[in-house]
Order: C-alpha cells, then structure tokens, then sequence
C-alpha cells in the first residue's frame, strides 16, 4: 500500500546520497531523512503517540518541521500544522478542535504557548516539545538521539488518516479538512500532470503549514524524490540569492511575494536559468502584476493555480500560455484528476458571461471537515465541494474569481464582486494595495468601501478613484467611501476581509 512515509522510503532507497533537504546550510540525503525520520518515530513513541493520534506541528519552515512531519507519518498519526503566527487564542481553538496530544515548537513559537495560561484550560492538554532546542520545553531531536535508525514496526495503510490542514480562517473560524495517505498521494499525479518531476529542485518559501505549499510541493516532491531547498520566511533578497545560488527549477509565490520580487531592481539580470516552472495563486493577483511578472521574466513558465485546502488542494489553472495571454483570468482547466463546473444557485452551469459558484468533485477532496459532519454535509453535496468562489466564466471557458460568497457585496440590490472592483482600483499609479468590502448603509443596503494603501508620496481621492475605475467597471460598482490604511493579509497574501470590515465600520 503506497503512504506518504512509504513514499519517502522509496525515494531512500532509489536515491540515497541525493539532496533531500536544505535548510540553513545543513543538508540531508534522502536515506538520511529517512533515518532521521524513523528516529523521531521512536521518539514520538516513546512520547507514547500511535496511530490516529494528532501531533500538532507548530513552526515556520525549516528541515525539521518536515522531519517530525514525515515521523507523524510514519505511525500512522495525524500530523496536525498550526500557522506560526498563530495567537494563543488560536492556538487554542485548533489544539482543542483537533485534540492534540502532543504540540511541536520550532524556533520562536514560545508566545502563542505561553499565552495560553491566561485562557481557560484545555481539557486533555497536550504534552508540549520543542523540535529542536526552546529553553523551559523538552527537546524532541535530543530524545532522538539514541534512537534507532530502522523503521517502526507498524503498519500504515492507504487509506488511514494522515493530516488535518486548518483553512486559512480568511471568512471565520479556521475549519480543520482532513485527508488519508491516499488523497495526499494523487495529489502527486497532479502536480506530475502539470510538469514537475523528481528532477526538479525545489524552493519552498511559502508557508509549509498551509496547504498549498505543502501538498502540492514538498509532499509531491519527497515522494518523487526531487531536491528540496527550505527557507525560513520571505525576504525579496534572499529568495532571489536562493533561486539563483542552488539553481532551483520549480517555486511557488503567494502574489505579495511576487510583487515585492519585482520591486528588487536587478530582478530581470539574475541567472536564473535552471528555473522552469513558475507557480502563484493562493490569493488574487491583480493583472497589472501578472503581466510585469511574465515580461520581467519571460523565460520561466508561469502556471496560475487557484484551489482550496478542502479540495486537498484540487482547484483550476491556466496553462503558461494562457497566462501570458489572459493575465486576468484565475483558471480554464480543472486540475488533473478532479472535474470543476460553475452553477447558479440552482445547480445548472452557468452561461458563457454570468457568474456563479465553483464547484469540485476529484480523488483529493478532504474526507470530512474535522469532527463537523453538518459543515460536511453542507460543503460537500453529491461528492461536489461547493467552494463559496464566485467565478464568471466566458465563451472560451476562462474562469475569473470575481469574489468570495461571503465578501460579495449587495448595494441598491444588485450585486457587486468586490475583486472586480478592486483590480479595476489597483491599476491606479498611486494605489500600493486595495481591498474593496461592504459597510452597511441604510439606503443602499450595503455601501462600496475602498480601502487603499497609497505608494510612498502617492495621493489618493475618492474622486480620483472613481473616475480611473469607471474605464473598467459600470457605476454602481464605484466605491462610495475611501478609507486610506494599511491591509490586513495573511501569510498567504490573502486580504483578511473580515477584520477589515470589523476595524473599519464602526467609524
Ligand atoms: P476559510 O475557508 O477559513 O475562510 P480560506 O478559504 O482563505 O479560509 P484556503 O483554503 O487556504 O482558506 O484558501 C482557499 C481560497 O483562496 C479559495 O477559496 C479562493 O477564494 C482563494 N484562492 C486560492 N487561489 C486563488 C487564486 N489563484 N486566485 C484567486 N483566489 C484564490
Ligand atoms: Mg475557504
């Protein structure tokens, strides 16, 4: 039966002295992740974990988060990711939910922890580790040092439960979708499909808690055996370095990533001529962006993704052509494997021109939402996930995201999708970054808000705004009211529409 832990054995045993793992200047072969892996097995044993139990894995990236990753695997646990900037709050709502028996720290996860005193106990409180060395926290690689190297006796199978990735919490409460070795697998085939290969060397910047990152790329690229490059967070400088310095053929950028990139100067005169295939999605990027991206770098392939955790994550794409020639759509195909329509409320497609919800049915959709049968029940109807993604879909089957169900805004009873608005905002010269939500208003319903970060000197009216916005989108779309501030987003470059609206309303 092929698991992930398997996988990773596999590639031991194909390619034992390949480069497995970079991070920091320390380097591991595949046999030797795989011995490190199985050392940490023991030791989580020893810590009394078996099979079905949730480790919670808290930290940024770094080799050893894969290592304990890839440990959890190998017993048939359920490893559990926590954002690492994560608040002790929480924290606590996915230690509870998920109940974790143990919590892994990487470097610098101390706060969230600490926090957690002043909250209300959690009732079977999870053992607390640090992955390597915290002070006041046991440390797991300690404990595993006189391990053994060979692999723990039990038996994992395919379809044994293997994660729980928490939703980005961008509309709510983080939702944990959980997944068996058999969807993270075929999640492989599709990314396999899209052109990667056990080849490629790899860098992985983006957040390895979240899907993303994780499955399509460092899951994938351990069970094909390709090189793995890990840096510790995001910084323009450094990704450039890296790209170039270990000659890397596949990365994946949220947008904000990409679009910091641009502003390094000497980006377009970088040796990056091992890189082959480049990837972003996660959040919208507005066209301007993806059009500067193409043309500064016109020798990488660039492929939009766009998905969601629940679909493990299956999604669409668009090809690098049609990157190239529709820097404003989000997808044309389903990810291969999966199958994608886009209905009205009734469930019939929608016509080419109208907008209506996506919908996936594939091999790698979650199981279940975690321990919520009725959210289950709601999201996924007839083995269809119902995404909450408003597209518009046009005669050439191009799909745009136009907007989340839950940020579209109904004013003076027509609706409006608050991205369209937004990308039809961004391209002003003076706006840095926008968001466009609804406040409520008494005559309209809802009122547009534009939220704008103006560039350094740049000046922005409200006024100014509509005029340069109504070249692009009909006039009830223009916002009403301008509010100039910062933007809330995630690590995933995704706008955090619902703290927005709350910080801003009240005004
Ligand atoms: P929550 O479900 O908890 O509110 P979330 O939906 O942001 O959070 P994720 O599963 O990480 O959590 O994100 C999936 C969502 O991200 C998609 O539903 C879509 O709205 C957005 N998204 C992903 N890729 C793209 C893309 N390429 N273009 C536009 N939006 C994207
Ligand atoms: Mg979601």
């Amino acid at each position: 039966m092929a698991t992930l832990a398997g996988q990773l054995a596999r590639s031991a045993a194909s390619y034992p002295t390949k480069t497995a793992l970079v991070f920091e200047g320390r380097e591991l072969t595949y046999r030797q992740l795989d011995e490190e892996v199985n050392r940490h097995a023991h030791a989580l044993t020893a810590l009394g974990v078996t099979k079905g139990d949730r480790v919670a894995l808290m930290s940024g990236n770094s080799d050893g988060f894969v290592i304990a990753m890839y440990a959890v695997f190998r017993l048939g646990a359920i490893v559990v990711p926590v954002n690492p900037r994560a608040t002790s709050p929480e924290l606590r709502h996915l230690l509870t939910d998920s109940g974790a028996s143990v919590l892994l720290l990487g470097a610098g996860m101390t706060p969230a922890v600490e926090g957690l005193v002043e909250l209300d106990p959690i009732e079977r409180a999870p053992h607390v580790l640090a992955l390597d060395v915290l002070e006041g926290y046991p440390s797991l690689r300690v404990q595993t040092a006189s391990q053994p190297s060979t692999a723990p006796d039990v038996v994992v199978e395919e379809s044994d439960d293997c994660i729980i990735i928490y939703t980005s919490g961008t509309t709510g409460l983080a939702k944990g979708a959980l997944f068996d070795h058999h969807r993270m697998l075929w999640v492989g085939h599709s990314m396999a499909s899209l052109g990667t290969t056990g080849m490629d060397r790899h860098l992985h910047v983006a957040p390895l808690y979240h899907c993303a990152q994780l499955v399509l790329f460092m899951l994938n690229s351990i069970s094909v055996g390709a090189t793995n490059v890990v840096l510790p967070a995001f910084e323009p400088q450094a990704v450039a370095d890296a790209l170039e310095e270990h000659r890397i053929t596949v990365f994946l950028g949220v947008p904000t990533m990409y679009q910091l990139m641009l502003r390094l100067p000497d980006l377009a005169e970088r040796d990056f001529s091992a890189w082959r295939l480049g990837f972003f999605g996660a959040a919208p990027m507005p066209p301007q962006a993806v059009e500067q991206l193409t043309a500064t770098l016109p020798a990488v392939d660039f492929f939009q993704l766009c998905g969601q955790t629940e679909g493990g994550p299956t999604g669409i794409y668009l090809t690098p052509d049609e990157v190239r020639a529709r820097p404003d759509a989000t997808g044309r195909w389903p990810i291969p494997n999966c199958e994608v329509r886009v209905v009205d409320a009734d469930g019939q497609d929608v016509a080419a021109g109208a907008a209506g919800e996506i919908i996936y049915r594939g091999e790698t959709l979650m199981k279940e939402y975690w321990g919520q049968p009725e959210a289950t029940a709601d999201t996924i109807r007839d083995g269809w996930l119902h995404s909450g993604d408003i597209a518009r879909v046009d005669a050439d089957g191009f799909m745009t995201i136009v907007d989340r169900m839950k940020d579209m805004i109904i004013t003076g009873g027509r609706n409006v999708y608050s991205v369209e608005v937004e990308n039809a905002l961004a391209g002003h010269p003076d706006v840095a970054d926008v968001a466009v939500i609804g406040h409520p208003d008494e005559t309209f319903g809802e009122r547009i808000v534009a939220v704008v970060t103006p560039h350094e000197g740049g000046g922005v009216t409200l006024d100014g705004l509509r005029e340069f916005a109504s070249a692009h989108v009909a006039d009830y779309k223009l916002p009403r009211e301008l509010i100039v501030r910062e933007i809330p987003r995630n690590p995933s470059g995704k706008i955090l529409k619902h703290v927005l609206r709350d910080e801003t309303v009240s005004r």
